[in-house]
């Protein structure tokens, strides 16, 4: 097992962690206080093939690899932690579903246009009244004529008021348990369909988060992505590679608390000394920097075995799992590290404290995880 990142990896690395600096840190105050998401910027990232980071060449993407797309993740999310989930939403989940399951001619129709930035991509499977359990979903479509009448409400749907094409997962036959959800891609210049109401959000507030709301919205067949009966089967999917990201995502947040307590460990002074030589300090530093490279271990685990194209269920939950968790005890110690000064928005503790938070929560909670966990455990001969 090697651990070192390639050459190449280093750079795309490198060329991340340079677009964070400059095009995100300068805004991050303004951004959060005002919950805007900064679609300019945003685009911007599409330049770079941020949008596209885990599709072939020929749909536009630039075929990396899900180890690099866990680099790209970590990166943004150390920087400005709300825009690394839009981004990550919009690859492994609005894109990530149409690639999974489109046929030829949509992933040719639509993906060139999501990998580049020029579309905005958002994926909708929560609803007000089912999260954890998304298979109680209300949101139906029915058949008519050459058309399915889509109706129903999506909540709390990460780019929803920004996206040109929504993913969005609906009954198409309540009395069949197992075949019964069917997935569409629906253009949102369609009549009927509209984002609604804009979350206002305690962290991540730099991502935007809206309800998906549809009205008797009319949708050809041509826009059934996969099988009818198939699209919970197929997010299912889309949630083990989706959960990778947010694992990165953890990391991400994790390491930006622990290097900005770190710093300010070495610069605050009490009782003549820098905090860093108190022991106390010191046991938190080392426990936040131990849990966070082993949270990159089993996220790298999760990925590499993602690449390798095998099942990953089990292992991108355990990566969710544990690095979220990992992140919301490191961003906790980064604000106890800054005394008083971590809870005021002008240091960075707080923010990574209120942002981290979510993910124990999106694409699965930490209960919902380990229930994975123990299926795949249990199902072992
Ligand atoms: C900022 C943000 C962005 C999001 N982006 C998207 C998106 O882009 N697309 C999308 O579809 N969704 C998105 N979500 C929704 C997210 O995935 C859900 O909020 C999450 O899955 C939890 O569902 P819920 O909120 O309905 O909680 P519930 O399912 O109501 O859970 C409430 C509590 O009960 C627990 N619980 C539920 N069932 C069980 C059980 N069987 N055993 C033990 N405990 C249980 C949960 O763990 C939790 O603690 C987003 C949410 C947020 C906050």
């Amino acid at each position: 097992m090697d651990f070192r990142l390639t050459h190449e990896q280093e750079q795309i690395r490198d060329m991340v962690r340079e677009f964070a600096e400059s095009e995100l840190k300068p805004h991050i105050n303004e951004w959060d206080e005002a919950q805007h998401f900064p679609v300019d910027t945003f685009k911007k990232a599409g330049e770079l093939g941020l949008l596209g980071v885990i599709f072939p060449e020929e749909y536009g993407g630039t075929a990396q690899s899900y180890v690099d797309y866990v680099n790209v993740i970590e990166e943004l999310a150390a920087v400005e932690s709300g825009f690394a989930l839009s981004v990550a939403a919009h690859n492994s989940l609005g894109t990530g579903h149409i690639y999974l399951a489109g046929n030829e001619e949509q992933k040719k129709k639509w993906l060139p246009k999501l990998t580049s930035g020029e579309w905005i991509g958002a994926w909708g499977l929560t609803e007000p009244g089912s999260g954890s359990d998304a298979s109680g979903m209300r949101t139906t479509a029915v058949k008519d004529g050459d058309e399915w009448v889509l109706n129903g409400t999506k909540n709390f749907i990460t780019n929803a008021t920004y996206a040109d094409i929504s993913v969005v997962l609906t009954v198409t036959d309540r009395n069949d348990q197992k075949h019964g959800i069917t997935a569409f891609a629906v253009e949102m210049d369609r009549k009927g369909i509209r984002a609604g109401k804009k979350e206002n959000k305690l962290g991540m507030r730099v991502s935007d988060t809206a309800e998906l709301v549809m009205e008797d919205c009319r949708v050809p067949e041509g826009n059934i992505l996969g099988r009818i009966g198939y699209g919970f089967i197929d997010a299912m999917k889309v949630l083990d590679g989706g959960r990778i990201s947010i694992a990165a995502l953890s990391l991400g947040v994790a390491r930006g608390a622990y290097d900005a307590a770190r710093n300010y460990a070495k610069q605050r002074t009490a009782f003549g000394k820098p905090i860093a030589e108190f022991q106390a300090i010191q046991f938190m530093l080392a426990d936040m920097a131990t849990e966070i490279d082993a949270a990159r271990l089993l996220t790298m685990r999760a990925a590499t075995v993602k690449d390798a194209g095998e099942r990953v269920t089990q292992f991108s939950a355990m990566a969710k799992l544990y690095a979220s968790e990992v992140a919301v005890r490191c961003t906790e110690k980064g604000v106890q590290i800054f005394g008083g000064y971590g809870f005021i928005k002008e240091f960075p503790a707080e923010k990574y404290y209120r942002d981290v938070k979510l993910c124990t929560i999106g694409e699965g909670t930490s209960e919902i995880q380990r229930m994975v966990i123990a299926r795949n455990l249990l199902a072992e001969g």
